[in-house]
């Protein structure tokens, strides 16, 4: 250990590390159960939504059947016989 460093941490029983969700304040014995947890409970799904006419994509259905119905004038029924 270089000299003038003092590690306190080391002596104390109580150093362990503990690690708390930055958005429910949960707190987890370490930073592979913390990345679970925000997976589990904070990850949101990203599903895509991806227009089958101009490849945009959409991070809810609604707004891709809203995009499908105003730009390509097509009920989103209609675009596999339309368009195929
Ligand atoms: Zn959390
Ligand atoms: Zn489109």
């Amino acid at each position: 250990m270089p000299p003038g460093l003092t590690f306190n941490s080391l002596n104390t029983q109580s150093a362990k590390k503990l690690f708390t969700c930055q958005l429910c304040g949960k707190v987890l014995c370490s930073k592979a159960s913390l990345k679970r947890h925000v997976a589990d409970k904070h990850a949101e799904r990203q599903e895509e939504f991806r227009c089958v006419i101009c490849e945009r994509i959409y991070c809810s259905r609604n707004s891709l059947m809203t995009h499908i119905y105003t730009y390509h004038k097509s009920k989103p029924g209609d675009i596999d016989i339309k368009f195929l």
